[in-house]
């Protein structure tokens, strides 16, 4: 386990680095990662390569014993390069040209930029490929950052066309799949299909699919160009690329097919202010939602079933989020335990020192821009020195009992087809997601293609283009005892995001033992409640579970309701959400979005099903994960906690008194019996 930080030397005189290298390995850094967004200082006239700066800036690292991890520099393509072919710049969906002076303005699909790519790509591979310090490489930068992975140019129309020629062989099957009979959008050839730019109304739903799974073809095949001529240079180096934060147009699963390692950029007090569909709390401002960041650790761990990295974390206040309050003290170093405990094998605080030039000068360092340490220094430190106590060398993979099922075809489906303002497909996953780790477990999310067998019990908070082989294969774990807890609107498109012929969840309805009869979107003031139904078949009104958003009015056949509509509106009484037996296993369809203690009381019962043991539910700003024989207890709170640990459980890091925004490791693994509780 490792803690390190990304350096920019070029920014700095070259008096400076020195010292700058020294105070990283003071701290017990052992990771720096370089050359981001260089291409201007490596090559400042085309052909023109100096490489001095950078060979001195890794021997320097080198010297003081750390490794360094180099980038690619292709997210900054120089001025030189875009006035001679200003062809490879992005357009958007409206013709805007996306100009340079930023960052990231390069289209996938140029030709002209592939072959850019290849050599300077080549060139510095070729330069580094002997040097010991060189670890890995990380491939350009957060690939479809600032809404960069679709592309609207006429590149992309070119090879949009190939890409659907090669998949339907004929223009006819693509309008049969599609379905273009709808306002007359049939195609006579390829020829005619053009990228879904901008229109009146919205476009076709198949072909926005379509052309988002292409665009992201596109970013896998320019991916594969850099991971191709890397591995030609030196098959020992890792190849990795730092994805982002909740993030909509990238399958991180296709483009980690091409990597060793997945790692990703993590700035948790940004995240809840710009993609959580809630107001965030006072804590949440001060550190970030524990689920939100959680579930993207263990996206991107899962994405190649391996520890990852962070290779961004945030260091203090940032730039970019609309408001930038200071982190909660100790935040920084909370922060590190927290993705260890989901997975990492190491962590790489952005950036080294505040920066006084160009658009990230609001962005805070470890260091301050007069070089003294800043707040992130002092926890980078801390953290360093906590994980080194814990683990020598690697700890463990994280084992889960529980799969949540994630898959970027539902998420783009239902971003183009919400039917409801609030609908969004993470806020979705994160309420059945968070109910998992309010007890204290592992989850791993996976694509839908993982073996299921390997857990105990899987959560699917939307199986909404759903294909029969999928199907297939969760009717099969049912059968062999798997317990399956379903969210709604599943089974109710095909691969081409049309509207199944049967009624819904289509494939899955032997599975549910029911079919959705109607389904409605509900603002705020229409009631969303649901109580338990008896065994009679009588609502038991004493106790209300509210839901959110969405209901389906549920028609059992083999199925037994367990939850109904509690309110004297249309639906009231009507059944929200079954339980059937199986095989040997059983599935519980929940046909609304549930609120907290909804979502509990249904993986609670699913739980106990599968026998999985878990803790008592756990206050909200507290999470526990568990990974070699370690548990971390981490607190996103401002409250201070108490902890009551099972025999054969204690502390090697912190307390049994959790403070604010603090973390205690534990040595042992057991679940059962671990409480915390609030101290007053
Ligand atoms: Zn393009």
């Amino acid at each position: 386990m490792a803690i390190g930080v990304c350096y920019f030397p070029e920014h700095w005189p070259q008096s400076r680095w020195s010292r700058d290298v020294e105070q990283m390995a003071e701290a017990g850094l052992e990771y720096v990662r370089m050359a981001e967004f260089s291409w201007g200082v490596l090559e400042p006239t085309r052909g023109e390569f100096d490489f001095e700066w950078l060979d001195t800036a890794i021997e320097l690292v080198g010297d003081h014993g750390m490794e360094v991890v180099l980038c690619t520099p292709t997210a900054t393509p120089p001025k030189w390069l875009v006035d001679a072919h200003p062809e490879i710049l992005q357009e958007e969906r409206d013709g805007t040209v996306r100009a340079f002076g930023s960052r990231r303005h390069y289209c996938f699909n140029s030709e002209q930029y592939h072959e850019e790519t290849e050599r300077v790509v080549t060139r510095m591979a070729d330069r580094y490929a002997d040097n010991p310090h060189v670890a890995g490489w990380q491939t350009d930068n957060e690939f479809g950052c600032h809404d960069t992975v679709r592309c609207y140019c006429e590149d992309c129309a070119v090879a949009f066309r190939d890409w659907l020629r090669e998949k339907y062989e004929s223009v006819e099957a693509l309008n049969e799949a599609w379905g273009n009979t709808f306002w007359s959008q049939q195609y006579q050839s390829f020829e005619e299909v053009d990228p879904p730019r901008h229109t009146a109304a919205e476009s076709h739903p198949s072909r926005l699919l379509e052309y988002y799974r292409f665009s992201n073809d596109s970013v896998v095949d320019y991916n594969r160009l850099h991971a191709d001529i890397l591995r030609e240079a030196n098959d020992e180096w890792f190849i990795t690329h730092n994805f982002m934060g909740r993030f909509d147009s990238l399958d991180a699963y296709s483009v980690s097919e091409d990597l060793d390692l997945v790692s990703w950029d993590s700035y948790p007090t940004g995240f809840v202010q710009d993609r959580l569909g809630s107001e965030p709390t006072p804590d949440q401002l001060r550190a970030g939602d524990p689920d939100q960041i959680g579930m993207d650790h263990d996206l991107y761990r899962g994405a190649l079933d391996r520890p990852f990295w962070v290779m961004e974390q945030q260091p203090g206040d940032v730039n970019w989020p609309p408001y930038c309050p200071q982190p909660g003290e100790g935040a920084m170093a909370l922060w590190a335990h927290h993705a260890t405990a989901h997975g990492a094998d190491a962590v790489l605080y952005f950036r080294w020192r505040r920066c006084l030039e160009g658009q990230e000068q609001y962005h805070a360092g470890l260091r301050k821009q007069d070089g003294t340490p800043d707040r992130g220094y002092e926890d980078a430190k801390a953290a360093a020195s906590d994980l080194e106590r814990l683990a020598e060398g690697s700890l463990e993979h994280v084992d889960a009992p529980v799969a949540l099922i994630h898959d970027y075809d539902a998420l783009w489906a239902l971003s183009e087809q919400p039917h409801a303002p609030t609908f969004e497909y993470w806020d979705l996953l994160n309420a059945f997601y968070s109910a998992v780790r309010a007890r204290g477990l592992q989850v791993d999310v996976v694509h839908p293609s993982t073996a299921f067998g390997e857990y105990d019990a899987v959560v699917a908070p939307t199986l909404h283009l759903v294909t029969d082989e999928v199907a297939d294969r969760l009717h099969a774990f049912v059968e062999d005892g798997g317990q399956l807890l379903l969210g709604p609107r599943s089974g109710v498109k095909d691969e081409y995001n049309k509207l199944r012929p049967t009624l819904q969840p289509g494939p899955l309805t032997d599975l549910v033992g029911a079919t959705v009869e109607q389904h409605e979107s509900l603002p705020a003031q229409l009631e969303t409640r649901l109580a338990r139904v008896e065994s009679d078949d009588v609502v038991d009104s004493d106790e209300a579970y509210p839901f959110r958003t969405w209901a389906e009015w549920l028609s059992p056949a083999e199925a037994n309701p367990i939850f109904a509509y509690d309110t004297d509106g249309i639906e009231a009484g009507r059944p929200a959400v079954v339980r059937n037996a199986v095989g040997d296993g059983g599935v519980c369809y929940c046909g609304v979005w549930p609120e907290s203690d909804l979502a509990d009381e249904l993986l609670e019962s699913v739980l106990t099903r599968a026998g999985v043991d878990r803790c008592e539910r756990l206050p909200d700003g507290v999470r526990i994960g568990a990974r070699d024989n370690y548990l971390w207890v981490t607190n996103f709170s401002s409250e201070s906690y108490r902890l009551e640990c099972p025999t054969g459980v204690s502390p090697v890091i912190g307390g049994r008194v959790l403070d604010a925004f603090d973390v205690s490791v534990l040595e042992g693994d057991q679940l059962e019996g671990l409480g915390v509780s609030r101290l007053d």
